[in-house]
Parts: C-alpha cells; structure tokens; sequence
C-alpha cells in the first residue's frame, strides 16, 4: 500500500455506526445493546480482510466511552475519549496486535493491567486484533477473565480465521460476521468519494475496482487511489486504461481465445495465449479467469445484464451468449474439471508457461466428442492392454483373437493421438526454451538425471525396452511396472527440452534388454566367474553356509 491509499482509506474511514457500509444489521444490533446498557463483555468480529473488522471495533469502544454518549456520537468535533481511542492512545482502550504478540505473558500483562478499573473512561476495553493468533496458553490465560470479567471491562476481537479460536473463547463472545460489501454498496461508496476526490473516473473503470477487490473496502480504496493517481487532466480514466493500472486481463482476449478453441484453431489459440502471457498475466491467474469465462458461457442464460453485473459489460455478455449457444454442456463441464485439474496441478510443473499451452492443446482435442470417446477407449483398453502383458515382458500374440484386435488398435490409437498432438509445424518455440538435442536413448537417460526427473530415469531403465530412437520419434516396448503417466510426462519434458514434439509409440517388437535387465545379466556373470575363484572356494571352506550375493568391482569404489 502507497503512503496515498494510506490517507484515503484514513479519512473515508467510518466514525460511527452510520457511516458503516454494508453492515447495516451488525451495526444495529450492537447500537442497540449499548444504548440498553445491555453490551456483551466480549464481542468477536470476523470476516474477509478489509470489510472493516477494527474499525466496527473502534467504533464500539468510542460508543462505549464517548463523553456525549451513543446518540450523540462524535463524528466531527471528537471529544476526549473519542480523539484518544480515534488516535489509539487512550489510557482505558489497549489496542493489541496478536499477530506480534502471541505469548501467554503479553496476555497476563493484559490481564493484570485489568484488575484496576479505567482510568477516565467508562470502561477499559481490549481491542485485540488478529486474536487467532494467540497461543493456546495464551488464550487458556485470557478464559479466565473472559468467564467472570469486571464489570467495568470489554473485550473487543477481530479475527479473519474464526476456525483457529478456541471455542471455549467463541461461545464466551457475542460474535458477528461481517459480510463482504455487496457490489452495489461498494460502487455507490467509491463512486461518492471519487466524487469527493474530484476524480475523473468513468463507471466501468469504478466497476472494475468493485470486482478486483472482491467485497474488501479497504481494497476498493486502495485501487481508487491508483486509479486517481493515474488519472487524466483532460479525459475519464476509462475501463482500457484502467486494467491495465491493475494488472487485469481484459476479458475479451478470452472471449476470442474460446472462440477459436471451440473452432479447432491451435494456431489462434496459441497465438492468444501468448500475448494473453506477454501481457505479465500469470498462468494461475490466467487459469481462473478461464474458469469464469467457462462458468459464463455454462450459465450465461440464467443472468441478467443489468447494473448490478459487475464482471460484464455489454459487448462481452453478447459474444458470450452467443458462442453458449453453439457448444454443448457436456464439453463445457468437461473443460471445466480439466482446467480444475490442471490448476491443482500447476504448482509440480517447472515450466507453467508450456504447460498452459499444452493444456489448451489439450482442449482443443478434448473438444471434439469423437476424440473424447477415443479417450475414453484408450484409457480403458490401455488398462487392459498393459494387463494382459503382465506376465511377459514381451508381447506375445494372445489365444484369444479379440484380445489381439484390441491391442493393435490400442497401439495405433495411441501413436495417433500423440502424433495428431504434433501435427501442427507452424508453431515456433518460446527463445526461453534452450534447444537441446537427443541423439540416443542413453543420451535421453542422461539427461532425466541432469534435470532430476528420477521418476522417468527410472522408468526408462527399468520398464522400458528400446525398440528404435530415429529422429524424434522413439518407439519402446514396456512391463507391467511402467507408470500410466509416463507418456505424458515424457512427452512434456522432451518437448521442454528440446523445444519440439516427439513421437512416443508403443511397439510390438520386443526390443533391447532394459538397462537394469543387462546390468542384471553382467552382473550374474561377473558372479558365476567369482564362484569359480579359489578364493572363493577358501571362504567356502571356512565357513560352507556363505553365499554370494553382490561382487563390487575396485575401480568403482
Ligand atoms: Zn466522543
């Protein structure tokens, strides 16, 4: 936050219940209580970050304790307990942090500092901020006075983690939850202080900010002071400009990335995303605005463009409608777990860019409900397939005819579905990606262990079998034991490597001996040479129960 959000957010800040935004009932209630002289010793608020949780606090404390009483509140000329408390220095309201004092002494230091009654005011009141961030000794010292407090003291906590406080503290507190402000609310709030600002900022911009900060005030706030900062002499600070102050992406690139996703366009698509990238979007970001968008075109039928749509304008809500009607529902839910999936799962890939576009490659095959069965058929016949080759690690041709029908069309399908990923050589590498080439399957296995992919090592020289390597393709035979992922993970690193698509494809051919196979078979030799030694025979002699279950060579050691 700018020293200038700073000012903005203190001189908008609510000084009685009235000029609360949003929390109209909590407000109320708590007016209420005090003026009936029936306020509860503990109150706990809590809700989203900036919805204004200390302030309800402050307000509480200075209706409390101001000179004028409740109704009478101070709002311009603060009276002395009104200026201490506004100003945090009142000698009878101890405002704490618990984010940096969490400890059970800073909370008997509270404690017996309450034992006298306040000094000037009419209650001593403890403002704890952050309160879930006491220890639990902490907070056992605190339940004692919380069960039988003076009369003469309040608690006051805020939190935004409810879960983490005992509940032995909550149920001994009248708690409130304070909502995120509503949209309208907000809106009508910033526009009024743009207004008060003299700021030149039109609707949509202001509506971009109610969306941005997601029902927090002090959020609103803040963007309003970038917004004002950024502002034109001359001309509104329009909706355009305004995504670009914050860093957000414009939803139309979107709308046409989906356009040409539903079309069949990689070339578009990719082209979209990129510049969706250069534009310093962040995958995870760009991820959830794909999310929404899916979410629109799912649902768009059952909205209403009106004032109250903050996330649409107009142009948008029509092409949005317009591409819902030409796709069905089916592949939009599917679309909408995929990328779901590939949220969860961006944070175990070191490239997110790539894996972004793979991801769209993706949906665009996903997209066409042929390839979507093939999908489905591949998993569940590769399934099959892999375990009907359990029992040898060649394949040999099944009794059963069909079974064999099965694992050929398997095979095909699945160098077609990887071989239709490549299809497309117009697309150029990102200059990031360094261009490495591969010239053998040794080669391929030493590079896994230079980046660290142990798991494809692994599976490389234990389950896998060569059949050929020629430029860029490589075709292996495989046991029971490789990983059902291994395809596409392989494919995803090579292509991260080398900045190209390879061809995986699944052979029939029994091919080399894996790695581990002939390290296995030399080292048996090298036994049975060992075994013939006299030196050996001497051990044996020695001691007739000795096996031989490992030789090391010198020079490796
Ligand atoms: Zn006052």
């Amino acid at each position: 936050m700018n020293n200038n959000s700073k000012v903005l957010a203190l001189k908008y800040r609510p000084k009685t219940f009235k000029d609360l935004i949003g929390q109209e009932v909590v407000a109320k209630t708590i007016y209420n209580s005090i003026k009936n002289n029936r306020s509860a010793n503990a109150y706990l608020f809590t809700g989203i970050r900036g919805v204004g949780k200390t302030t309800i606090a402050r307000i509480v404390a200075k209706s409390l304790n101001c000179l004028k009483g409740i109704d009478q509140l101070c709002s311009e000329e603060f009276c002395e307990n009104c200026k201490s408390i506004s100003n945090s220095n009142h000698i009878d309201v101890l405002e704490m942090d618990a984010a940096s004092k969490t400890g059970v002494d800073d909370v008997r230091d509270l404690i017996e500092f309450s034992r006298y009654g306040p000094a000037t005011a009419k209650y001593k009141i403890f403002i704890i901020d952050e309160v879930h961030m006491l220890s639990k000794q902490a907070f056992n010292a605190l339940l004692k006075t919380l069960e039988e407090p003076p009369e003469y003291l309040k608690f006051i906590f805020a939190t935004t983690e409810i879960k983490k406080i005992p509940v032995t503290v909550v149920s001994r507190c009248q708690r409130f939850d304070l909502s995120r402000v509503n949209s309208v609310d907000l809106f009508n709030f910033i526009k009024e202080v743009k207004n008060k600002e003299k700021g030149k900022i039109n609707d949509e911009a202001l509506k971009l900010i109610v969306k941005i900060s997601e029902g927090s005030v002090r959020d609103a706030l803040s963007l309003l002071d970038r917004a004002l900062l950024n502002q034109n002499e001359k001309s509104e600070l329009e909706l355009k400009s305004a995504q670009k102050i914050f860093g957000y992406l414009d939803k139309s690139y979107l709308i046409n990335l989906f356009k040409f996703l539903f079309k069949g366009s990689e070339k578009e698509v990719i082209n979209i995303y990129r510049s969706i990238y250069n534009q310093g979007i962040e995958p995870k970001i760009f991820l959830n605005d794909f999310l929404e968008i899916l979410y629109y075109i799912k649902n768009i039928s059952s909205l209403k463009l009106d004032g109250t749509n903050f996330s649409l304008n107009d142009v948008e809500f029509k092409e949005i409608e317009l591409i819902s009607k030409e796709i069905s529902p089916e592949i939009l839910l599917l679309f909408w777990q995929f990328t779901v999936k590939t949220l969860d799962e961006l944070d175990i890939v070191s490239n997110q860019n790539l894996s972004m576009e793979m991801f769209l490659i993706r949906l665009l095959y996903l997209k066409e409900d042929k390839i979507i069965e093939t999908k489905k058929d591949i998993a569940l016949k590769y399934e099959n397939y892999s375990n009907n080759i359990n029992k040898s690690d060649k394949i040999q041709p099944s009794k059963d005819e069909e079974d064999l029908e099965i694992k050929n069309k398997t095979i095909s399908q699945i160098k077609n579905f990887f071989q239709e990923e490549t299809s497309n050589p117009e697309r150029k590498i990102d200059s990031k990606i360094k261009k490495i080439e591969i010239t053998s399957f040794e080669n391929l296995i030493n590079l896994c262990n230079e980046n660290k992919e142990l798991k494809l090592k692994y599976e490389l020289e234990t389950n896998v079998s060569l059949v050929s390597f020629v430029d860029k393709k490589i075709e292996i035979s495989f046991n029971e034991n490789l990983d059902k992922d291994f395809v596409k993970e392989l494919s995803l690193k090579l292509y991260e490597w080398t900045g190209q698509r390879w061809i995986i494809a699944f052979s029939k051919k029994i091919g080399e001996l894996s790695k581990k196979q002939k390290e296995d078979i030399e080292k048996s030799k090298i036994i049975e040479e060992v075994k013939k030694k006299d030196t050996f025979k001497r051990v044996l002699e020695i001691f007739p129960d000795a096996e031989l279950i490992d030789v090391k060579s010198k020079d490796n050691e």
